[in-house]
């Protein structure tokens, strides 16, 4: 099995530190909001590299942190913390912020298929850990304090870029405008940071009450949960030039040596050629694709098509075809159920290595989804191909098996009462009677029910759930 690693920039041998066991590391969510389908595009490569070591017979040992403090806005160390920024925004405790976000990932997750690491922890559960690692980094004189928080002082870590490949001694203070005067570098990051007035999360710590930094909690935790060394770290590439550079200086300052063998990082989603934001409007959950008639099930085969460690641009086009094949794909496998024909146990068994084949060359999926579309197409119907493609689903995890009819259809279950109401504030709204709309916009606000404008439409969220509402 091949896997290509960030750090060395080629694909690699891959050979776990023990035996038979796999020790991973991944940077789960920052619950402080719905997770995008942007996000979901790490967990389904997470899912991928599950599925495929497990193939290989491997167990693991595989740890997701749940960041529910510490990440700021920037993950450079300025802006307002995002926990405590949404819970000021919504009025509520960062506590209930965490809890409602954190519920939601998880129910997406299992809806996506997506198989969950063995321990899901959380950084605030972690918090004594992370204040030892920075007490230890002060003492080894790799950390500083200053009059807001403690730094690591990248100048004492030589390996400092190493991932990114950066050259980050030519980088000069001052290029920012929000430069932090008391930092010796422009990169030096936060390990702690010292409480402001009216800060909602704190914690004791030797330097009075604060908070940890984003990037010691996946140091510390990684430590606490899989050890000194293990196989592989994950993450989206966009945690590479900074969180991911982060750990390393902090974990490699305190051991003296590397923790990790493999650094894996997945691509980016785009959307319409571009970056999801949310001005833009397109920060879609997994509930705005099924508003609009998109199961999750749909979004992982749009997904599973493209290579993860390429760009895949999302587009609504895009995942008309996706439903479209997937459905196609499940009515050619049923084809096979039960059929009679018989097919040489060669050609099952070039089917069985392609697949495979593919799958551990550096986590091959679109490659293996051909192989698998190849067998569904077979001309002779057997049954034996059927449970083949089953076989290899335990890696697509399309759920193959079920009805094409049942499967990808997901009708809107919002309450007919509730659009009624919708469209008549868009009638009233067109007739310029904004006082009805308003009524009405308000009326559903003391029920629970969110209105969200959008260019063609209105998302409405009830429970959590997302609809979306067009006009024609
Ligand atoms: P966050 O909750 O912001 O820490 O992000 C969770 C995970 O999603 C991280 O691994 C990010 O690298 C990843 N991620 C964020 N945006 C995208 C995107 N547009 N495409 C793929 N991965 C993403
Ligand atoms: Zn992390």
């Amino acid at each position: 099995m091949k896997l290509y690693n960030t750090l060395t920039r080629k694909k690699e041998d891959f050979k776990p530190i023990e035996d038979s066991v796999v020790k991973i590391y991944t940077c789960g969510p920052t619950v402080y909001q719905y997770a995008s389908i942007g996000n979901f595009r790490a967990y389904l490569f997470m899912d991928s590299l599950r599925r495929v070591l497990k193939s290989n017979g491997y167990k693991l040992q595989h740890v997701m942190n749940i960041t529910d403090v510490g990440h700021l806005v920037s993950d450079a160390d300025e802006g307002e913390d995002k926990m405590e920024k949404s819970a000021r925004e919504q009025q509520k405790s960062p506590l209930e912020i965490a809890e409602y976000y954190t519920a939601i990932f998880m129910r997406d997750i299992d809806r996506l298929n997506i198989d969950k690491p063995e321990m899901i922890v959380k950084a605030t559960d972690n918090i004594p850990e992370m204040i030892e690692f920075v007490e230890k980094l002060l003492e080894k004189g790799y950390a500083y304090e200053t009059s807001d928080g403690i730094y690591f002082d990248i100048s004492k870590f030589e390996g400092y870029g190493k991932l990114s490949r950066m050259n980050f001694e030519e980088q000069q203070a001052g290029a920012r405008v929000e430069v932090n005067e008391e930092k010796r570098h422009p990169a030096d990051f936060a390990l702690w940071k010292k409480s402001q007035k009216g800060r909602l999360q704190e914690w004791e710590s030797p330097w009075g009450m604060g908070y940890p930094g984003w990037h010691i909690e996946c140091s510390a935790m990684g430590l606490k949960y899989l050890g000194e060394r293990f196989d592989i770290h994950t993450g989206g590439v966009d945690h590479i030039p900074i969180h991911h550079e982060n750990e390393i200086a902090q974990t490699e300052a305190l051991l003296g040596k590397p923790a990790v063998n493999i650094w894996m990082h997945n691509e980016f989603l785009l959307v319409d050629g571009g970056k999801m934001s949310k001005s833009l409007g397109n920060c879609y959950t997994l509930d705005d694709l099924e508003a609009r008639g998109y199961s999750p099930l749909c979004y992982r085969y749009f997904v599973l098509n493209a290579h993860y460690r390429s760009k895949l641009n999302f587009t609504f086009e895009g995942m008309e075809a996706a439903k479209k094949s997937l459905s196609k794909l499940v009515s050619a496998v049923k084809s096979h159920k039960d059929a009679p024909g018989e097919v040489d146990a060669k050609i099952l068994d070039e089917f069985r290595n392609e697949f495979y084949q593919a799958v551990n060359d550096d986590l091959n999926i679109p490659k293996a989804l051909g192989v698998v579309w190849n067998m569904a197409r077979y001309s002779v119907k057997s049954d034996k191909i059927y449970r083949l493609i089953l076989e290899t689903d335990k890696i697509l995890g399309l759920d193959l098996h079920l009805d094409a009819e049942v499967q990808p259809e997901v009708p809107s279950d919002l309450d007919p009462d509730v659009e009624a109401r919708v469209r008549a504030r868009h009638e009233a709204r067109k007739a310029k009677n904004f006082a009805e709309a308003d009524r009405i916009r308000n009326e559903l606000k003391q029920e629970g029910i969110v209105l969200e404008d959008m260019p063609n439409g209105v998302k409405v969220t009830v429970d959590g759930r997302s609809h979306v509402v067009e006009f024609g």
